[in-house]
């Protein structure tokens, strides 16, 4: 009992206070049942192109094994500033303000451990990615949840931020398109919350790592709003839209002063990025556009079938605008997220994720990420609709 104890006190507080991810027990028990189709998990179907991976062999024939420099190597820099300047028409200097991180993950773990004070606050737009609050906490500072509703197709309302704005108040997350909503920001709101930011001089971090999945309209870069480049770290990575997730590999664009802090506790705690790994991103960003064009179509093209066939078998959901996920309303059920997620894994064994794990917002809705095949689609929305029917609670 009593080793128990001191288990418990040898850990730092802030390690104790925070929760383990809600979706990792019902994975713990998908994972033992047969026939499981899984809406569950947030990463491509694709495997990474052939050429990227082949770069990436390359290097490693070619004996590149060791350190690159901190902020990651001076060609992919480059790259990625290219990148951002082709595709969201932002300036960004390779020497001094992009840093190559260990995933996007990385990125926002340095963006909040080099901005934060003990008792900042952090405004996080909810539901959302399920790392960012545990985040701020473990660099001392408070998360401040602003939800989202269906209603407003989970676009934030600007007026929301405001109210929440306190004189702790440090800066925003967003991310847009958004996981788990697949909501994006207008250019109308986007610019409202950058009046707010100026006026509080706040900090944004905008995790942009579905960029590249907008599907109908077309992606604002936070930073490309005027003057916003000086307040705004973006986030971004190789993850999603290059199909890239277990190559841990993301990176981040601030001013000067907020990337050299970066790279300040990145060089002492990671030294660098993986090189192998860089050279196959430099692959990417060069010659990848195309492949990317192919994947975003067939996410579109899946979204479509998803968000058709749902409305056909009773699940309400509406549109998402781009990454690969939609949030589907259950409320009608009067269950929990939770519940109905458990019930349809035991009943029907199809995998979603409840909505709570999202944050303030996310309860009556699941999250299904449609990056699988057409296939399973189509197999678990006709397993969901029986599942729906048997309950007698089909929506509308
Ligand atoms: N941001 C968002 C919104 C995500 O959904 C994810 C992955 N699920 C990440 C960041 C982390 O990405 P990475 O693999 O680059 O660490």
């Amino acid at each position: 009992m009593e080793q128990t104890a001191n288990k418990q006190t040898r850990l730092s507080q802030r390690v104790r206070s925070i929760q383990p991810s809600g979706i990792r027990r019902f994975f713990d028990l998908a994972s033992k049942m047969d026939n499981v189709i899984s809406l569950g998990v947030g990463e491509p179907d694709f495997v990474t192109p052939w050429n990227v991976r082949e770069a990436s062999i390359s290097s490693l024939e070619r004996g590149m094994t060791a350190y690159t420099a901190n902020a990651g190597l001076l060609e992919l820099r480059v790259a990625i500033s290219d990148y951002m300047n082709n595709r969201f028409q932002v300036d960004y200097n390779p020497d001094n303000e992009v840093l190559v991180t260990v995933g996007a993950s990385e990125a926002i773990d340095l963006g909040m451990r080099s901005i934060i004070n003990p008792g900042d606050e952090v405004i996080i737009v909810e539901p959302t990615f399920v790392s960012y609050a545990p985040l701020v906490s473990m660099a001392g500072g408070v998360p401040v949840a602003v939800g989202t509703t269906a209603a407003s197709h989970f676009e934030v309302l600007p007026e929301d931020i405001e109210a929440a704005i306190t004189d702790k108040t440090k800066a925003i997350m967003i991310c847009y398109p958004n996981n788990p909503t697949g909501a994006t920001i207008s250019r109308a709101k986007l610019e409202q919350i950058a009046t707010i930011v100026k006026t509080h001089d706040l900090i944004v971090f905008s995790d942009e790592i579905y960029a590249e999945l907008s599907y109908e309209k077309d992606h604002v870069c936070f930073s490309s709003l005027p003057a916003m480049k000086e307040q705004t770290i973006v986030i971004n990575g190789f993850s999603k839209a290059f199909a890239m997730t277990g190559w841990r590999l993301g990176f981040v664009l601030a001013p000067p002063d907020l990337l050299d802090a970066m790279l300040k506790i990145h060089q002492y705690s990671l030294m660098c990025a993986p090189t192998m790994a860089q050279y196959g991103a430099l692959e990417a960003m060069r010659n990848g556009m195309e492949d990317i064009e192919k994947m975003t179509l067939s996410y579109q093209q899946r979204r479509n079938f998803f968000v058709k066939t749902a409305k056909e078998i009773g699940l309400p959901c509406h549109k998402p605008d781009g990454a690969f996920y939609a949030f589907p309303s259950i409320a009608h059920t009067g269950w929990t997220s939770e519940e109905f997620a458990e019930k349809l894994l035991i009943e029907e064994r199809v995998a979603v994720v409840p909505g709570s794990v999202f944050g303030k917002g996310g309860e009556g809705h699941i999250r299904c990420s449609y990056a699988t095949s057409l296939v399973n689609l189509e197999e678990a929305l006709k397993r969901i609709g029986r599942f729906l029917e048997a309950h007698d609670i089909r929506g509308n």
